[in-house]
């Protein structure tokens, strides 16, 4: 039966029930709709991440590809270089295999790494060294086992040597000698990192070849040796006789003589100066040769040097024709310093060539003075000729050792081809330069360049131009370049002058007003001058003339004549002329020594002749000796070797001694050291007479005790001043007459 609810109930809790049921459908519903917006982003965001990550992973996969591409590459790369490096240490290998040298290196720990073949060969007996090896290991195989000549150290000190130089920051080369025969010199070398590289140089080869150089050079010097003492000794061998031919013939020339005769024995003395000249340039020579020369430097007077060149060949120019003419720059210093034997001998030998190849013309010899410098003077010295001059290629020639433009098939000059390598020599010695210009067929003209420096005692400017006292001068002379040297002088000395070459004009000049001075060269071609003479002091009485002579001989008539004030030889030195017009003028005399002459000497002469003792075994000696000192009151003795020197002293007590060197039985230095050692023998002086020139025999010639040496041939002035510097005090002041003859002995 139906409920007994009214209808109207249930249908209200009907529709209740209903909206309940749709309230929580729509509710159930919300929730799906919710539940499914919230799957619906995480299905989005799942996606998203899914897409990330395939990209990812893609990007891994390529980076994974390229980085096997990449380990292929290094793996290839490594290979090449593996490779090299083998290829490397191949040639490394090789490099050091081939080394003629011994090559190892050792590291830090002195451990070998490496060494080549050269190295080990050594040691091919122990096969313990090679690479692994401890240097100390190496060094003791050497000591030890008789590898290495140790010169005389035991095995323990050679050991410790080779160590401590091995362990040194710097290790410094070793030469040694391995018992085999083999020598070596060790250069052992740190670098950075620790490593010692070592070289061993064989050095067996070239310390031959030095044994075989020092063998060589010990007997060129032996044989140089012998022949500088061969030349000495021809040179002394030559010396003796030259000394009786020289000294026999300068006595003959104080005779009296007739022309010829004066004539022939001027030849021979001149011949005989010219044949020791020709010995002592073959001497020089040999010394220069052998590197021995030495200079003697000491003031000088150049001017007047280079005059007495000039004048001793003088004649040479005369007979020639030459015009021999100086040029002295008037600002160069009058003393400058250098050693004027050598200067001597330079121009001895430039002018004397000049004279041999010049046929005619001049022959001019200039001084300049190029500025100063730090030694003092710069000098040049040139000569030029017109002769027959030297081309060009053969200019590079002449100043070596013995050689001559003309070959010796078709020689016209005399000459040993010494003279300019000689002259080189010692202008190189002087720190000087030498030089040549020339032209065939025009002449040539030699130049010297030295710095001289000034001496001290003197004014450095040079000459002051003297006031000669007068206000106008002549010249009368056909030679263009003297005439021009002497205007520029004269003008110099506020001197006005006019030049004449021919009478004429000279007498013209003179008319017009009469000058204080004509100056008249004796070579005039035209007019001829005693005529010349004539008419000047016709026209002008009185006229003060000063002839510039080449033969003073020829002079003495015009002089007798009474037409000239002087004389004066060519050519002119300056002073000569400053003497003659202004004589409180004159610059003092070069050479403070008064000329010898014989009364001079004599004065030595006590109030008992003077005792001389002459030790010589030369008999043509004795006699040369006796003569030159006849005209002193001289108390002569004569001995003939050493031994008998000194009985003769310890005898007769000499007052000076003069004593050759080389004497037999006992020499003269030995006598001299006896005669020394005898208690009256230790202050008379000894003069050595000598032929040897050799500088070193010098020294031991002094060294032996004596006090002065001369050399033969003996000269007679050299002679007499000898005996006047040594005369012992006491016996200088007497003034005893000249005799004839000697006293004492007579020289057997
Ligand atoms: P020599 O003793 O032969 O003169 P030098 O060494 O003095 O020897 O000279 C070498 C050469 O140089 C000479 O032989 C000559 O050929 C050449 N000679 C030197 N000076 C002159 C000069 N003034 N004029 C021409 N030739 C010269």
């Amino acid at each position: 039966m139906m409920s007994t609810l009214p209808l109207n109930d249930q249908l209200t809790r009907e529709r209740r029930a209903r909206l309940r049921a749709e309230r929580l459908y729509e509710q159930v519903q919300g929730e799906l709709r919710q539940a499914n917006e919230q799957l619906k982003a995480h299905a989005y965001s799942l996606s998203d991440q899914i897409i990330a990550q395939r990209e990812e992973l893609l990007e891994i996969r390529n980076h994974a590809q390229t980085l096997e591409g990449r380990n292929t590459q290094v793996a290839q790369d490594l290979q090449i270089a593996h490779s090299e490096v083998d290829l490397a240490n191949l040639r490394l290998r090789e490099a050091v295999e081939t080394l003629k040298d011994g090559f190892a290196v050792f590291d830090k720990d002195h451990v070998m790494i490496l060494a080549n073949q050269a190295y080990l060969s050594v040691f091919r007996a122990f096969p313990e060294v090679r690479p692994g090896i401890s240097y100390r290991r190496v060094v003791e195989i050497c000591a030890y086992e008789g590898v290495v000549d140790l010169e005389g150290q035991s095995a323990e000190n050679w050991v410790q040597m080779m160590l401590s130089r091995w362990h040194a920051s710097e290790i410094a080369p070793h030469e040694m000698h391995f018992t085999a025969g083999i020598s070596v010199r060790l250069v052992d070398r740190r670098v950075v990192n620790g490593d010692v590289v070592s070289l061993v140089h064989n050095i067996t080869e070239a310390l031959r070849y030095q044994r075989e150089l020092i063998e060589a050079q010990e007997k060129a010097e032996a044989a140089a040796q012998a022949k500088s003492a061969f030349l000495a000794n021809m040179s002394h061998e030559i010396r003796t006789p030259m000394n009786g031919v020289v000294g026999m013939s300068e006595l003959l020339a104080e005779t009296t003589l007739d022309p010829d005769q004066r004539a022939y024995v001027d030849t021979i003395c001149t011949s005989g100066q010219a044949l020791v000249q020709i010995i002592n340039d073959i001497l020089d020579f040999s010394k220069m040769d052998a590197g021995r020369m030495e200079l003697h430097p000491e003031p000088f007077d150049l001017e007047k040097t280079i005059h007495d060149v000039l004048s001793l060949l003088a004649a040479t120019a005369r007979a020639k024709q030459i015009e021999l003419i100086l040029d002295y720059d008037l600002f160069l210093p009058d003393r400058l310093i250098c050693d004027p034997g050598r200067v001597r001998q330079i121009l001895t030998n430039l002018v004397g060539n000049a004279l041999k190849f010049t046929e005619s013309g001049y022959v001019l010899v200039r001084a300049v003075g190029m500025g100063a410098s730090d030694a003092g003077h710069v000098v040049n010295i040139t000569v030029e000729d017109t002769g027959i001059g030297i081309s060009s290629e053969d200019q590079g020639l002449i100043f070596t050792e013995f050689s001559q433009v003309e070959t010796t098939a078709n020689r016209r000059f005399e000459g040993t081809g010494l003279g300019l390598a000689i002259t080189k020599r010692i202008v190189t010695a002087m720190g000087g330069t030498i030089w040549v210009e020339s032209e065939p067929g025009v002449g040539s003209c030699f130049g010297v360049s030295v710095d001289l420096a000034a001496d001290s005692s003197t004014r450095n400017g040079g000459p002051v131009p003297q006031a000669l006292g007068i206000g106008s001068a002549l010249i009368v002379s056909d030679h263009l370049i003297s005439r021009e040297i002497l205007s520029r002088r004269l003008a110099a000395c506020a001197v006005s002058v006019s030049t004449a070459t021919q009478m004429d004009v000279a007498l013209r000049h003179v008319a017009k007003a009469c000058p204080d001075l004509v100056l008249v060269d004796q070579d005039l071609s035209e007019p001829s001058v005693p005529e010349l003479l004539e008419a000047l002091q016709a026209a002008c009485a009185g006229l003060p003339v000063v002839m510039l002579c080449t033969s003073m001989f020829e002079a003495r008539e015009a002089m007798q004549s009474g037409r000239l004030r002087a004389a004066l030889p060519k050519p002119l030195l300056w002073r000569d002329l400053v003497q003659v017009l202004a004589p409180e003028q004159a610059p003092e005399r070069s050479e403070p020594q008064a000329p010898l002459s014989a009364p001079l000497v004599a004065k030595m002469a006590a109030a008992r002749p003077v005792r001389v003792l002459y030790a010589e075994d030369n008999k043509t000696n004795r006699l040369v000796f006796a003569k030159m000192l006849a005209a002193q009151d001289l108390d002569l003795h004569f001995v003939a070797d050493g031994q008998l020197a000194v009985e003769k002293f310890a005898e007769i007590a000499p007052d000076i001694v003069f004593m050759d060197v080389s004497m037999p039985r006992m020499d003269g230095r030995e006598a001299t050291r006896r005669i020394r050692a005898m208690p009256t023998g230790k202050e008379v002086p000894i003069i050595a007479l000598t032929a040897h020139a050799l500088e070193e025999e010098i020294d031991r010639i002094m060294a032996a005790g004596m006090n002065a040496m001369l050399t033969k041939p003996l000269r007679k002035a050299e002679l007499l001043r000898a005996l006047q510097d040594h005369m012992p005090a006491g016996l200088d002041q007497g003034v005893g007459g000249a005799k004839d003859g000697t006293a004492g002995e007579a020289p057997a």
